[in-house]
């Protein structure tokens, strides 16, 4: 990868693949995943400020305001762990975010480099987001039907425990699609205008999946 900074945003539906194909290129591309519902969960966790506010919009499946969304972007893509470029995971998620991301991006000098939107039909999102357990410890992401692990509830990686994110139970999940549809579905238009999207068949395995993101992340033009 010769580009001096490679600012990757994924874009695709709850349930559509977009943490688990960062997690996978995060190590092969030395750049880190930025996940904002990680960043939220952390701060959940750590009963934060932020955490709490963050709460009352995750447990209705809504999105957290954009204010507060995007400062706290702004305040993660300073740190020097970001000059290289970052792999944004769940952000931005409506169009002002995006519009917010390219001023945020303008002012370090730098630039979306290219999205990539793993298109999923909305019957397997449901099914894909009921059926999902990850690991407390590691981050592993498992799933009841399609990827078990071998022992129920215990992470194959590290031991961890396997917990269901309370979001993805059926109603919530319903919403969290309902909002998508309405709310983030725009963004694709926006970044296809841009002529910046890439679309990718995120039914494939998780190997053909994270092959056709490296072709096109191969095909990007260098910075
Ligand atoms: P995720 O883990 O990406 O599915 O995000 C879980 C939840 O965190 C979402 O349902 C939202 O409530 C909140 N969230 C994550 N990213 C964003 C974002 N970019 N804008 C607003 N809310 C977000």
């Amino acid at each position: 990868m010769l580009a001096e900074s490679l600012f990757i945003v994924f874009l695709g539906a709850p349930g559509a693949g977009k943490g688990t194909q960062a997690k996978l290129l995060e190590k092969e591309l030395g750049l880190l995943q930025i996940s904002t519902g990680d960043i939220f969960r952390k701060n959940l966790q750590e009963e934060s400020e932020l955490g709490l506010l963050a709460k009352s919009y995750m447990d209705k499946g809504e999105l957290v305001p954009d204010g507060v969304t995007v400062a706290m972007v702004k305040e993660r893509l300073s740190h020097a762990d970001c000059a290289k470029g970052a792999l944004l995971d769940g952000f931005p998620r409506t169009v002002a975010q995006a519009e917010a991301l390219a001023d945020l991006l303008a002012d370090l000098g730098k630039r979306v480099a290219l999205t990539l939107y793993l298109k999923v039909p909305d019957e397997i999102l449901l099914q894909r987001l009921s059926g999902r357990w990850i690991c407390r410890n590691c981050g592993a992401v498992y799933h009841t039907l399609f990827s078990p692990p071998k022992v129920a509830g215990v992470c194959d990686l590290c031991g961890g425990e396997l917990y269901q994110r309370p979001d993805d139970k059926v109603e919530t999940a319903q919403n969290r699609l309902r909002v998508y549809f309405e709310q983030t579905a725009p963004v694709i238009e926006y970044y296809d205008r841009l002529g910046l999207l890439r679309e990718i068949d995120g039914t494939q395995s998780i190997e053909e999946v994270h092959h056709a993101l490296l072709t096109a992340i191969g095909e990007v033009d260098c910075q």
